[in-house]
């Protein structure tokens, strides 16, 4: 609403505006016409003329009064259609019989050769006049003369007499005159009154005397020009008296000629004689050469009734009816510059007054152009306002605009920001900053299509649990951070692309070509992967196991995926820090490595297995000892040489250790019952059942359970127990002993044997793997085998030998003073309902 008012508002001052200049430029345009019209009335003849004329001035054209004249007669001549011809006598400046004669010879050769006769002749002031007088009858026989200017009266009525002759005689208005001196002059002690005894003189004279009579109580002083010399003259001026005025009559021409100086030098003389009195005038002449002023003939209005006569006369051809008359037009003509120095009163001159000498009035002079002037430039304020107006307002708008710009642009930058960080975000995993999963595999799939040969890494960090566990987690982020920054390193040169697979295991691609078995990228990984790491002042030997497949344009991101996760679950097998190229074979493993694991989750879920026992016995006597419990599926040929593994890696171990413990002491109890007298039975347990807290417990209940005595029960441990959570080993071990559990040394000499275990394994038995057996008890090599047995008798412990075949074998091993052989020589893994007739057969 508000926007709308503002809206007219300015609408409306624009029109108004543009109505304005529009309106100032037509009265310009007005004006700019009227004023040629004006200019140009006087010289435009409209209409037949009605008479030919001859003016002659008395003067020239340069003189005031002649000017004058020929202003007033110009425009009377061409408003009556008459046309007319000058010819000035100039008898100001050559006032001569010469000069006189010349001119009587100019007009009398000009009137012999024209064609065009003149139909009258009109002159202005006396000399002309008394020219014509002269020469009527020889130059214009019979033409009419009309006269004007003329200041001696009783000449003019004189002329005017003949038939041939009319015009006017030139009034002055000496009253008019005084009374404006007195006005001005209140304080005027004197009134010197310059005059002379010339026709003009004298008639000025005898009406300033009429004047006079009005004004009775004020001191007249004449000064007559013709009494004095110049230099007297000066002297007379200069001695007159401050409070005095001047009055000057007289045309002044002839005191000046006769002093041989021209009029303007007369004024001149006298003002400057008579510097700080007014001096006031009744003619023309020294009003702007320092004189007052006064009311005086106007020549312009005598010169247009001078016309008027000689138009009447050129209609009817009769003078008769045209009198003499007297021009009572006067003028009032000031000097604004004198009336200023002597700080005259203006308010005692009419409004009508002439003035010359004044500063033009401004508005005087452009009277035209101020109103359209004005007009226009109001109307361009006004436009002007509303254009500043509406600039502010625009500004304003686009100062609010460009900082809604500004947010606009902000709340752009902004979502684009937290798009990015979405984006970021969801591609990218927070701990290791490195892509994740989904955006790995996007990339993948762009580093697939572009063609160019790639390998692709899984790679899982060893022992991870490990960390997370014994340390903390935060150890855990920090070895992941680690390989987050590792893998970076690596992929800043574009050769490779890393993304967090998922848990522990990254993925890295290597973008530009296939890797070799041995290649040295393969060197260059492991030692970046595996160098040891600080945590809080512990050292960390922290390893990653990589398996890689070299990508092929008939596989997909699957295959690949799956290809490399074998290659690594060869590298597993390998051991800590090894790096694996896939083989086509390894395929065929996996599976059937996923084949057993689905028979094993069965076997799990149904109570499946079965245990087969294998028996030990004494060296030497050949008695049995023990026997050995070893887990079979129930129902698949599968060795659990094969599928142990497989449940260690997936997790079932704890379960299958559980149902082999349940089993075995289910099976003691059975064979007690069946009257058999019971032997010592050996399980085997996994390093992957360390995580089974509940194991010993679970033992210690299926053993109270059946009423089995500890003694009867062996555990069977491997070496490499110790390598990992060897807190967790401990634990196990005091456990089993609290329980009167014994321990066996599994799988001596394979993996990482190394004697010093023996020093601190609470076991009470070693067991010789069949490896040691098939690879040292051979001629030369047996004293390997001597020497293990012993360093286990110098430790208080007894020695089993497993994987004896032959007798020989038995032999050697008994001749060694072994303590107790387990092999197929005696019998292979049996199951439970032949144990009590081996037990007694033997
Ligand atoms: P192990 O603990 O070393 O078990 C001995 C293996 O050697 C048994 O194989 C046994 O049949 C085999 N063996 C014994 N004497 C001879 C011989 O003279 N010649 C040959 N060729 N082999 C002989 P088995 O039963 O296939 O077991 C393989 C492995 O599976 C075991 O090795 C053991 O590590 C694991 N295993 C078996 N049963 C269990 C179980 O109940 N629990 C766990 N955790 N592991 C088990
Ligand atoms: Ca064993
Ligand atoms: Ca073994």
């Amino acid at each position: 609403m508000k926007r709308r008012k503002s809206y007219i508002f300015s609408s409306s001052v624009m029109i108004t505006a543009g109505i304005g200049i529009l309106l100032g430029i037509v009265i310009l345009v007005v004006n700019f016409v009227s004023r040629i019209k004006t200019s140009s009335e006087g010289t435009v003849y409209t209409g037949a003329s009605i008479g030919n004329v001859l003016y002659i001035n008395s003067y020239d054209p340069g003189y005031i009064v002649s000017k004058f004249q020929l202003k007033g007669l110009d425009e009377a001549m061409s408003k009556s259609n008459i046309l007319y011809e000058v010819m000035y006598m100039d008898m100001l400046n050559y006032d001569t019989r010469e000069n006189y004669d010349n001119f009587y010879k100019s007009i009398k050769y000009k009137i012999s050769v024209q064609k065009n006769k003149f139909d009258a002749v009109i002159v202005s002031d006396d000399p002309a006049l008394g020219f014509v007088e002269q020469y009527h009858e020889e130059l214009f026989p019979g033409l009419p003369v009309v006269f004007f200017g003329i200041n001696n009266l009783d000449y003019a009525r004189k002329v005017s007499e003949s038939p041939f002759y009319t015009g006017s005689a030139e009034e002055i208005f000496v009253e008019d005159t005084l009374e404006i001196l007195v006005e001005q002059n209140p304080k005027a002690g004197r009134i010197v009154c310059i005059c002379d005894d010339s026709v003009t003189g004298l008639g000025d004279i005898k009406q300033f005397a009429r004047a006079m009579e009005k004004y009775p109580n004020l001191d007249y002083e004449f000064l007559n020009l013709n009494r004095f010399s110049p230099p007297f003259l000066s002297k007379y001026l200069t001695e007159i008296p401050l409070n005095s005025v001047i009055v000057c009559l007289s045309s002044l021409q002839s005191y000046a000629h006769f002093n041989g100086i021209g009029d303007f030098e007369l004024v001149d003389f006298i003002t400057s004689y008579a510097k700080k009195i007014p001096i006031y005038r009744t003619h023309i002449i020294g009003i702007g050469a320092g004189f007052v002023g006064g009311k005086i003939f106007n020549h312009v209005v005598s010169a247009e009734n001078a016309v008027k006569k000689l138009r009447d006369i050129l209609l009817s051809h009769n003078l008769e009816n045209i009198p003499l008359t007297y021009d009572k037009q006067g003028m009032f003509l000031f000097d604004y510059s004198v009336l200023k120095k002597l700080k005259l009163n203006l308010n005692a001159i009419p409004d009508d007054a002439v003035f010359v000498n004044r500063p033009e009035n401004f508005f005087d002079v452009y009277r035209d152009v101020i109103l359209p002037f004005v007009l226009i430039s109001v109307s361009l304020v006004m436009l002007l306002i509303v254009a500043a107006a509406n600039y502010t307002k625009s500004k304003r708008i686009n100062s609010v605009m460009m900082i809604m710009n500004k947010r606009m642009r902000q709340t752009n930058k902004d979502l684009i920001d937290s798009k990015t960080k979405l984006t970021y975000v969801a591609n990218n995993d927070g701990l290791t900053e490195l892509p994740n999963r989904v955006f790995g595999e996007q990339e993948i799939r762009h580093i697939m299509h572009s063609g160019v040969p790639f390998s692709l890494f899984l790679m899982d960090i060893d022992d991870f649990k490990n960390y997370n566990d014994t340390y903390t987690h935060a150890c855990g982020d920090f070895v992941l951070k680690e390989y987050g920054r590792r893998l970076s390193k690596l992929t800043q040169n574009n050769e490779y692309f890393a993304a967090r697979y998922g848990g522990d295991e990254f993925i890295l691609v290597h973008k530009c070509g296939h890797i070799e078995k041995n290649g040295k990228e393969i060197e260059e990984l492991k030692k970046l992967l595996d160098e040891p790491l600080e945590y809080n002042g512990i050292t960390l030997d922290i390893t990653a196991t990589l398996g890689y497949a070299n990508s092929d344009p008939d596989l997909s991101y699957d295959d690949l995926i799956t290809n490399a996760d074998i290659a690594m679950y060869e590298a597993k097998k390998e051991g800590n820090g090894a790096i694996v190229a896939f083989m086509a074979d390894m395929k065929e493993n996996m599976v059937r490595r996923n084949k057993i694991m689905e028979i094993i989750k069965d076997e799990c879920s149904s109570g499946g297995f079965e245990i087969r026992y294998q028996p030990q016995v004494f060296a030497g006597s050949g008695e049995v000892y023990g026997y050995e419990a070893l887990v079979r599926l129930q129902n698949h040929p599968i060795g659990p040489g094969e599928f142990i593994p497989i449940a260690e890696d997936s997790g079932f171990i704890t379960q299958i250790g559980r149902i082999v413990v349940e089993k075995v002491l289910a099976q003691m109890d059975v064979w007690r019952k069946e009257g058999m007298p019971l032997k010592k039975v050996a399980i085997n347990y996994s390093n992957g059942q360390l995580v089974d807290d509940e194991y010993v417990k679970f033992l210690k209940r299926e053993m109270d359970k059946y009423t089995i005595p500890p003694e009867l029960i062996e555990i069977e441990i491997t070496e490499s127990l110790f390598m990992g959570k060897k807190e967790r080993a401990s634990q196990l071990f005091n456990d089993l002993a609290d329980i009167g559990v014994s321990l066996a040394l599994d799988d001596f000499g394979t993996g990482y044997s190394s004697l010093s275990y023996l020093t601190f394994v609470p076991a009470k038995k070693v067991k010789i793997d069949k490896t040691l057996v098939d690879n040292y008890l051979v001629d030369g090599k047996e004293t390997f085998i001597e020497n293990i047995v012993h360093l286990v008798h110098d430790l208080g412990m007894k020695l089993t030998v497993e994987g004896v075949e032959h007798k020989w074998q038995y032999d050697k091993l008994c001749a060694m003073n072994c303590d107790y052989i387990q092999g197929y020589f005696f019998s292979k893994p049996m199951t439970a309902d032949s144990v009590p007739q081996f037990s007694v057969g033997v």
